[in-house]
């Protein structure tokens, strides 16, 4: 058995993880992000030894702890570099969790984690695969002959952060016109409130209306229900995400391309669009095609990733 610890903005999540993958039991605790690294760190090992107890294994059976954290991670020396998220700057979250439990430990990049433990969900034998996540923000993993492609210097493969509109919309990295910036499920919102705004006759207003707030199923949910304005967001946000994932299936060629993140919940009225514009754009017009695939673990990706890059881990 493994241990597996998403380490994320809200939330700690960590689950029991079996040789093969499989999430045997997963609880969570709030992060109170604002906290140093240490408190932090001290809950991740409660949490640790809590799902182990739980989830029917003693601290015995687990053979090593994965570590999935927002922000740059060194990798080799199992600490995270620098983290807007949770504010931390060369923190040795390792070493700190080594402290309460004598395990072999691994630390990635939280999207780095989840790539892998959808990877491993899609079969090992791909000799390269992509994962692209739509969520608050576009994060993703490039995982090439069983390894995370991390970059010489570990800050590899940040895909949403490819530029697509030159002189775009400011992204919090400081650069321009991300891909980020318009295939978010942040951004899907406000391209929804924008067009709602302008079109009061929409019957995305009361929808609004009637659920209290905006969510990246408005547009998708309205669009269903044939409204006119509703069908245009989703199209041009469709759009948007399929150019940036054209760009990435141009680069890579990957065997197999996922598509995860709280927006992929929409399943094929995401996913056939996309494909049909990554297809009639992809350079390649005569070897096999990129498989194109809406995630299966969801939220259990980053934890199953963590568990699965540490036993792995050379
Ligand atoms: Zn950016």
């Amino acid at each position: 058995m493994y241990i597996g610890i998403d380490l994320g903005g809200t939330n700690i999540a960590a689950g029991i993880v079996d040789d093969d993958g499989r999430l045997i039991f997963s609880d969570s605790i709030p992060t109170l992000k604002e906290r140093g690294y240490e408190e932090i760190v001290k809950d991740m090992a409660s949490l640790c030894e809590k799902v182990a107890c739980e989830g029917g294994c003693k601290m015995s059976d687990i053979k090593a702890i994965g570590i999935g954290s927002p922000g740059t991670i060194d990798n080799s020396r199992g600490m995270v570099v620098y983290s807007n998220n949770i504010k931390m700057h060369n923190a040795p979250v390792v070493a700190e969790l080594q402290k309460y439990i004598d395990l072999p430990m691994n630390i990635e990049n939280d999207a780095n984690a989840a790539a892998y433990g959808e990877y491993i969900v899609y079969g090992e034998g791909v000799d390269s695969f992509v994962f692209v996540t739509l969520g608050t923000g576009v994060g993703g993993g490039v995982i090439i002959g069983g390894k995370i492609y991390r970059g010489f210097n570990g800050a590899g493969a940040e895909l949403g952060h490819s530029s697509i509109v030159i002189d775009g919309k400011k992204c919090t990295c400081g650069k321009r016109g991300c891909l980020e910036m318009y295939a978010s499920v942040t951004a899907l919102i406000e391209q929804t409130k924008e067009a709602a705004a302008a079109h009061p006759e929409s019957i995305m207003n009361k929808w609004i209306a009637d659920n209290g707030k905006v969510s990246g199923r408005t547009a998708f949910e309205c669009a269903k229900a044939g409204d006119e304005t509703a069908v245009a967001v989703k199209k041009q946000y469709i759009r948007y995400v399929a150019e940036g994932i054209s760009n990435i299936v141009n680069i890579f060629q990957p065997r197999t391309l996922v598509i995860g993140g709280g927006i992929s919940k929409e399943g094929d009225e995401l996913l056939a669009p996309i494909r049909e514009f990554v297809y009639e754009n992809d350079y390649n017009k005569y070897m096999p095609k990129t498989e194109l695939k809406i995630a299966r673990l969801l939220n259990g990706a980053g934890i199953v990733g963590a568990a699965m890059a540490a036993k792995n881990k050379s």
